[in-house]
């Protein structure tokens, strides 16, 4: 684990950036600080009786925005320095991305796993209660959403909180990564993993890059290894394959399994969520030292679960040519140094999983807006569609079959303009990135970096305070 050293790294990565900038070091020292920490004790009854306190933690960092935004996860390492580096994460991550949120990030300190869905609902409604208490929640000052131990279900008990004691017209805009009929949006569940894959996708497009690793172009036929198989590494596995990427192999927390022929990653999770471990799948081979496959032979390697995989210790072992990171700080900074000089592109966390953030973000305007996407506009298109292809018909002659028609003239449904709302930013943030570090000549999570410092610094100067 990452012991009390997380967010100091984070600031290792921003200060080698900001060596790139001539801004102040006011302000600097002022875009690095976690704005608010708040540390929250409180007692759990549990089934049995017995009383257990637990610590909850919800940091704010950049408040340069409003609201600020990021993941609860529900974890049995969380700690501050955890929460504060994951915070400031999010404000560079949303700066990335132009996304208009400052960072934030909370956690609570429990395996879930060890605790019934009672005690879990408990947990989750009491530490909203305090949240609102401090005035740490609301549309316009901190949304959370789901992070790694957490998902629609918490989000959805935060709501309720939230609404039974604070209802007002933009209640629902309190917390992202909610059900469906809660106000949540249609492709927030697999954004994440979206996100991965469009981003992997547009790395895997541009030639000089893949020539340089020694690799052909495009996903197809790529060798992938996913470390957690939660709901960013599954979908991010699951759209690679669906794009004729081979997962070779997936690495859970008890063991593993590697099949060079490619895992059927639909089936496996399945199977995972049924017997609740990764043991005795009937397919591919089991791997009992399910961390050693970050070492092993592949072209993408994705780590998707927590920080701190890749150490000093096995970074001079990877022998991936791509690391994706789908989970926020699996590389810290010593590590990162040693890569820094290996032949392999390593596509930083504040990048390549900004695709939950960005479709929380559409979610937030949804419920900000009260009205589901495409509801005013689908069957407009669809007519206007429908004439378009009838005066074309009008004009050659020719004759479009029922299947033209009902796929040209298909108006968009709210899933496909989220989706084509998180493509369009990953596909434009990787471009810009691109260009920064080539005009910077250094590598793609510094450049990541100074990006995301050159915009929050210029939202600080034009308060006018900072030079
Ligand atoms: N937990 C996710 C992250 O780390 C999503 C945050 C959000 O949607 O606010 O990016």
């Amino acid at each position: 684990m990452a012991g009390n050293t997380f967010f100091k790294d984070v600031n290792k990565c921003f200060d080698r950036a900001a060596t790139y900038l001539s801004i102040e070091k006011g302000l600097l020292s002022q875009i690095k600080a976690c704005d608010s920490t708040y540390h929250v004790t409180f007692p759990l009854v549990r089934d049995d009786g017995s009383v257990e306190v637990i610590h909850g933690w919800r940091s704010a960092h950049s408040s340069h925005k409003s609201p600020t935004k990021g993941g609860i996860r529900y974890a049995d390492n969380v700690n501050e320095d955890e929460v504060n580096a994951l915070a400031a994460l999010m404000t560079y991550k949303c700066a990335v991305v132009s996304i208009p949120f400052g960072g934030a990030k909370g956690g609570i300190r429990i395996n879930g796993k060890n605790y019934s869905d009672g005690e879990l609902e408990r947990i989750t409604r009491r530490f909203t209660f305090e949240l609102i208490k401090r005035n740490f929640i609301g549309p316009g000052i901190d949304v959370p959403a789901p992070d790694y131990g957490t998902s629609s279900r918490e989000m959805a008990w935060i709501l309720d909180t939230y609404r039974s004691m604070v209802n007002t017209l933009d209640s629902e805009g309190c917390v992202t990564g909610k059900p469906i009929a809660q106000g949540g949006v249609s492709g927030r569940t697999e954004a994440t993993g979206r996100g991965v894959y469009f981003g992997l996708r547009e790395v895997c497009r541009v030639k000089k890059e893949m020539d340089r690793l020694g690799l052909t172009t495009g996903l197809a036929g790529k060798r992938v290894i996913v470390q957690g198989l939660g709901n960013v590494g599954y979908y991010a596995a699951l759209f690679l394959q669906e794009d004729d990427a081979i997962i070779t192999g997936v690495a859970e927390m008890h063991g593993g399994i590697y099949d060079e022929k490619g895992i059927d990653v639909k089936k496996l999770r399945e199977y995972i969520v049924e017997t609740g471990s990764i043991k005795g799948y009937p397919e591919g081979r089991f791997v009992e030292d399910s961390k050693s496959m970050l070492e092993w032979e592949c072209d993408i390697l994705i780590p998707a679960a927590l920080e701190d995989q890749i150490t000093t210790e096995n970074a001079p072992k990877i022998k991936a040519k791509i690391l994706g990171e789908a989970a926020n700080g699996p590389v810290l900074e010593d590590a990162d140094a040693i890569l820094r000089k290996m032949d392999i592109l390593v596509i930083p966390d504040i990048f390549i999983n900004a695709g939950g953030v960005t479709v929380s973000y559409f979610e937030w305007i949804k419920n900000l807006s009260h009205i589901r996407f495409g509801r005013m506009d689908r069957r407009y298109e669809e007519n206007a569609m429908s004439r378009l292809l009838q005066a074309i018909e009008g004009l050659t002659g020719a004759r479009f079959s029922e299947n033209d028609i009902a796929r040209l003239g298909k108006g968009p449904e709210e899933w496909d303009l989220v989706d084509s709302g998180l493509e369009d930013t990953m596909v434009m943030a990787y471009e810009r990135l691109r260009e920064t570090r080539d005009q910077y000549k250094t590598d793609l999570r510094t450049a990541a970096y100074i990006s995301a410092i050159e915009k929050v610094a210029l939202s600080y100067q034009q308060l006018g305070i900072f030079p």
